[in-house]
């Protein structure tokens, strides 16, 4: 057997991506106040700002949304893609939404009050976003090796049992439900191992508590199980996703993620004691149960992107596209954060800027240098993202420093990651000239996305 592993699909419709030099790229991230949030696509060459919803779809896709059934009530588009979802989830209560937030925000409105607590391995930023909004306390619980970027573990996204037990003793009467999220997008796309959620599932029934799956990436975490756990070595990947499902109550999902589209989510519930408040929370922000937040043709394009999405060819592809990343840039001596996750990798900064300090920003600083050095857009997880400047003008800072490369699905060929890889070899190569940055201009909240910087002298 040949070793490379081939991309498991053929290219039928091409987009040209544009080549810029460096001279433009230097007047390009000025101009976009040296923030890659700020520029336009068309001026980056490989765009790994994220893997929500950049994706291709298939042809089988394209195909569907032809199909698309555009009628208020009842279109036969929801019922194609409802019996999809039952298919592979086991549940019978299924709601479209526009978005993984939006399912967010309608279920936590239908079934939380102020001043309840949610467990969870890590939230989501827009998971906690929702909570919060409600008054309701987000707790992170996952295992402490998920905190280590270098420690090798196979299942780093796991929850800490024995700290949602003591949770369950201490708070039960705050609990509406616990939740996990699969794969743990915040802690680096790592995956959970089946008897952790079993054992987590069976934690909550006995303190009486519904189990809520956030399964944004289920099919990258149904592969990593049938690599990594013993005993699924042999099934098949919509057999690891049931068992997965027919531990919950429910679940919410961003369909921009492991449905292969590029807008969509839904809540799916096992039984109807909840679904009376989601239908109203639902109607009255997202739109009729039939299509929620979505249109016909794009519930048509869910319903075949979910079953492709579990195809094994591709998921094998898609997990050994990030690890084949991993294996350059170990071989560089560029650290990562390890093992490499479902749809990212994570360069840790500090290893190719060990001098910077902090408040010069390196992971910042690491990503604009992969801009200008090769036109690679990647986004910080940081002191940027996650410090905050105070009243008294001072700063906190977070505890690493990260770059994020996330991967859209199927969109790019083992030559564009050769490319990657190369350029960050340059990168590091030249790290003495990198310069860091200052904040001139942010925003109170989220002030990566918006703020204006300049380079320290
Ligand atoms: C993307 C994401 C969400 C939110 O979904 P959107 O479609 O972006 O609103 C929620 N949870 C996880 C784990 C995600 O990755």
């Amino acid at each position: 057997m040949p070793k490379t592993l081939i991309e498991p699909f053929r290219i039928k419709s091409v987009e040209p991506i544009r080549m810029t030099s460096r001279e433009e790229r230097v007047r390009l991230l000025e101009e976009a106040r040296l923030n890659v949030f700020k520029l336009r696509a068309e001026d980056v060459l490989i765009d790994w700002l994220t893997d929500s919803g950049t994706g291709a779809m298939s042809s089988r896709q394209w195909g569907a949304i032809m199909e698309g059934d555009e009628s208020y009530a009842g279109a036969r588009s929801f019922y194609r893609l409802e019996a999809v979802i039952r298919k592979i989830t086991g549940m019978l209560h299924f709601v479209p939404t526009h978005q993984g937030r939006a399912a967010e925000k309608v279920l936590f409105t239908a079934t939380c009050k102020k001043g309840d607590l949610v467990p969870n391995n890590c939230h989501f930023d827009t998971t906690r976003a929702n909570l919060e909004y409600i008054g309701v306390e987000a707790v992170d619980l996952v295992i402490p090796e998920g905190l280590q970027p270098s420690l090798v573990h196979p299942f780093k996204g796991n929850i800490d049992l024995a700290r949602v037990e003591a949770v369950l003793k201490s708070d039960a009467h705050r609990i509406p439900f616990g939740m996990i999220t699969v794969t743990n997008n915040t802690g680096g796309g790592q995956p959970v191992s089946m008897a952790n959620i079993r054992a987590y599932a069976r934690l909550l029934k006995q303190y009486g508590k519904p189990f809520i799956i956030d399964v944004c990436r289920f099919a990258e975490n149904a592969m990593f199980i049938k690599m990594r756990e013993p005993g699924y070595e042999d099934a098949s990947i919509a057999e690891i996703a049931a068992e997965m499902f027919s531990y919950a109550d429910g679940a919410t999902m961003s369909a921009k993620k492991d449905g292969m589209v590029n807008m969509g989510g839904f809540i799916v519930l096992r039984d109807d004691t909840w679904m009376d408040d989601v239908r109203n929370a639902l109607i009255m922000t997202e739109g009729y149960p039939t299509y929620g937040g979505m249109a016909g043709r794009d519930l048509e394009a869910l319903a075949v992107g979910l079953e492709e999405g579990l195809d094994e060819d591709y998921l094998r592809y898609r997990l050994r596209t990030a690890e084949y990343l991993g294996e350059k840039l170990e071989a560089a001596g560029i650290g990562f954060v390890k093992p490499t996750g479902g749809h990212a990798v994570y360069l840790d900064a500090r290893t190719v800027l060990p001098n910077m300090p902090v408040e010069h920003y390196p992971a910042w600083a690491l990503c604009n240098a992969l801009y200008l050095e090769g036109g690679i857009r990647g986004v910080e997880i940081g002191s940027v993202m996650f410090g905050k400047r105070l009243d008294d003008g001072t700063e906190t800072f977070h505890k690493m420093e990260l770059v994020r490369l996330a991967f859209p699905r199927r969109m790019y060929t083992q030559s564009h990651f050769d490319y990657a890889a190369e350029v960050i070899d340059e990168v590091k190569a030249r790290a003495a000239a990198i310069r860091g940055v200052k904040i001139v201009k942010q925003p109170k909240f989220l002030r990566h996305f918006t703020a204006d910087f300049a380079w320290v002298d």
